[in-house]
C-alpha cells in the first residue's frame, strides 16, 4: 500500500495552460514527479474573463458579440486538440466533447439574451465551462501521451454552499467523496486530473469559489488527500518581494511561513489565492511556488517554519477599493448605530479588508471585486441612510508583509522616509504583527512602490540568503 505522503497536488494555472506548447510542458512536468498525483488545472488563460463577458453580452442581447467571443474560445481548444493529440480516436472523442459544450453554451446565451438578466448563480454556470473545457482537452492530450489518467469532475467532490460566485466548501462532505472516489483511484496508482475553481452544492448546483480560486482548490484536495505536498505552477519564479509588473527587477523569496503568506494573499498578492493557506496550514502540508516555464528554479517553499524573523519580506497592493468613511447620524445612539452598520455589512457580506474607528468616525476599506460592485450602489444607499456617508475611490493600499515588523529598528521612520512628499491616509499594523498597511493616492503609487522596495530589498542580496535573483523573461527563453 503507498504511503500517504507520496501523495502531490499539482495545480496549472492559466498561463500554464494557454496553448498547446505550454500544455506540453505541463505532461513533461507531470510525468517526471514521482508519487501518486492529482493535477488541478486552471482555464487556459483569458478564459474565464471571456466567457463572463459572454454571458453579460447575451443578458443584454448582444447576441453576435456574445457568440463571436464564444466561438474565438472555442477555436483555442480545438487548436489544442489538432496540436497535441495524435491518437484519432481520443482526437474525436475531445473534439465531440469540446462540441458539446459549445452547444450547451449557445443554448445559455439563448436563455439569457430572453430573460435579460444575469444572476450570480448563472454567471457561474457559464465560468465553469472555462475549466470544464480546458481539463477535457488536457486529459485526452496526456492520455495520447500514454499517461495513466483518470478525469474527475471537481463538482461531484467538492460541495459548497450556495453562495455563488465566491461559494465555501464543507470540508466534512468533500472528504467523504475524496475517500469513495479518490482514494481507490489513487491507490491503484491512477494519476488524477480534475478542475480548479469550479465545485458544486450539495443539490449538484455548479458554484465557483472566487475568481483565482484553482489555488484554493488544489489547497482543498491536499487537505482532503492528507497530501505530503501541494505544488503551484505558474508563471514566476516563485514568491517575489513584489509584483514583478510593477518592480522587474523584483528578488524571490526561497521561503516564507503560512502565516505571512496568507497576510501577502489576503492584502493582494495573486501569486497565491488567499484561501489557500488555511487548508494547508490546518494540516501542515508544505505549498510549494514553481515556475511552470522554468523548472530549474527552486521556487518557493511555503511551511510552518518562520525563518528570518524581524524581517520584511514581500510589498503587496490593492487597487480599485472602496474607501467608506462614515461618520454616525447623531440621532442615533452608539450602540444602535454599530447594529445597524453591521446589520448593512452582514447583508452585503463585503470583503473587508480594514476597519479603523475612533469615537466619532469610522473608515472601512473594502475590496472592490466584481461581487462588491454589483452591491455598490446599495451599500451606499444603505449606509447613508445611518451615517455621513462618503465614498473615496482613487486610493491603493500597500501593505508590507514579514514577521514581528513591529520591532525592526525605526520601521515606520524608514517607511516615510524614503517616501517624502506621499500622504498616508490610514496606517495599520495587522493584528499579527505581519503586516503594516498604509493607503495612499493612486498618483503616488508606483513612485512609492519602488521607494519600498528599494528600501527594504534592494543590496539585501550579498547578505541574506532569502532573497534570490530571477531570470528576467529573455535570458529565461535563451537558457531554454
Ligand atoms: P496563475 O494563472 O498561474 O494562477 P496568476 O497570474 O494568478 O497565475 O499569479 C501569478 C502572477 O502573480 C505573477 O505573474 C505576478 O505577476 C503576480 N504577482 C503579484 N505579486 C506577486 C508576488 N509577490 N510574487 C510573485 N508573483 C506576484
Ligand atoms: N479560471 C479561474 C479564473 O480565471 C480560476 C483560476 O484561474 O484560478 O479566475
Ligand atoms: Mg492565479
Amino acid at each position: 500500500m503507498p504511503k500517504e505522503n507520496d501523495l502531490v497536488v499539482l495545480k496549472f494555472g492559466g498561463t500554464s495552460v494557454q496553448d498547446s506548447a505550454s500544455i506540453n510542458n505541463v505532461i513533461n512536468i507531470v510525468k517526471n514527479i514521482k508519487g501518486r498525483k492529482v493535477v488541478v488545472v486552471s482555464a487556459i488563460s483569458r478564459a474565464t474573463t471571456s466567457l463572463e463577458n459572454i454571458a453579460k453580452y447575451a443578458s443584454k442581447s448582444k447576441i453576435a458579440d456574445s457568440e463571436k467571443l464564444l466561438e474565438e474560445t472555442i477555436n483555442r481548444h480545438h487548436t489544442i486538440i489538432n496540436d497535441l493529440i495524435t491518437d484519432q480516436k481520443l482526437k474525436s472523442e475531445a473534439v465531440e466533447r469540446i462540441i458539446s459544450y459549445h452547444r450547451h453554451i449557445a443554448e445559455l446565451i439563448k436563455g439569457l439574451s430572453i430573460i435579460n438578466e444575469l444572476s450570480l448563480r448563472t454567471l457561474d454556470a457559464f465560468r465553469s465551462f472555462g475549466e470544464l473545457m480546458s481539463s477535457t482537452v488536457i486529459f485526452h492530450a496526456m492520455k495520447s501521451a500514454g499517461m495513466d489518467i483518470e478525469l474527475i469532475d471537481s463538482r461531484n467532490i467538492i460541495k459548497t454552499n450556495n453562495d455563488f460566485s465566491r461559494a465555501y466548501p464543507d470540508f466534512e462532505i468533500s472528504a467523504q467523496n475524496a475517500e469513495t472516489i479518490l482514494k481507490p483511484l489513487l491507490n491503484g496508482e491512477k494519476i488524477i486530473l480534475t478542475q480548479g475553481f469550479i465545485a458544486s452544492t450539495e443539490d449538484g448546483i455548479t458554484t465557483t469559489m472566487g475568481r483565482e480560486s484553482s489555488d484554493f482548490s488544489a489547497a482543498i484536495y491536499g487537505s482532503l488527500l492528507n497530501a505530503g505536498e501541494i505544488q503551484i505552477w505558474t508563471d514566476v519564479d516563485g514568491v517575489l518581494t513584489t509584483d514583478p509588473n510593477i518592480i522587474p527587477h523584483s528578488l524571490k523569496l526561497s521561503e516564507i511561513s503560512f502565516k505571512e503568506m496568507e497576510e501577502l494573499s489576503n492584502f493582494g498578492a495573486k501569486v497565491l489565492h488567499k484561501n489557500s493557506v488555511k487548508p494547508a496550514l490546518k494540516k501542515n502540508i508544505p505549498i510549494k511556488i514553481l515556475n511552470s516555464k522554468n523548472t530549474k528554479s527552486s521556487g518557493t517553499i511555503v511551511s510552518s517554519k518562520l525563518s528570518y524573523p524581524k524581517l520584511v519580506k514581500s510589498i503587496t497592493y490593492k487597487k480599485n477599493i472602496i474607501v467608506l468613511r462614515v461618520q454616525p447620524k447623531e440621532s442615533l445612539g452608539q450602540f444602535i448605530f454599530w447594529e445597524m452598520m453591521l446589520s448593512i455589512l452582514s447583508r452585503h457580506k463585503p470583503q473587508i479588508d480594514l476597519f479603523l474607528s475612533s469615537s466619532n468616525s469610522i473608515i472601512i476599506v473594502i475590496a472592490e471585486s466584481a461581487y462588491t460592485k454589483i452591491h455598490y450602489d446599495e451599500l451606499k444607499s444603505e449606509f447613508s441612510e445611518i451615517s455621513d456617508c462618503e465614498i473615496v475611490n482613487e486610493k491603493i493600499l500597500i501593505t508590507l508583509v514579514g514577521s514581528d515588523l513591529s520591532s525592526i529598528d525605526n520601521f515606520e521612520q524608514r517607511i516615510f522616509i524614503s517616501n517624502p512628499g506621499v500622504k498616508a491616509d490610514s496606517v495599520l499594523f495587522g493584528y499579527s504583527r505581519h503586516s503594516f498597511s498604509l493607503l495612499i493616492d493612486e498618483k503616488d503609487f508606483v513612485k512609492t512602490m519602488k521607494n519600498l522596495h528599494k528600501e527594504f530589498f534592494e543590496g539585501q542580496l550579498t547578505n541574506n540568503s532569502l532573497f534570490e535573483n530571477t531570470l528576467k523573461k529573455k535570458e529565461r527563453l535563451m537558457a531554454k
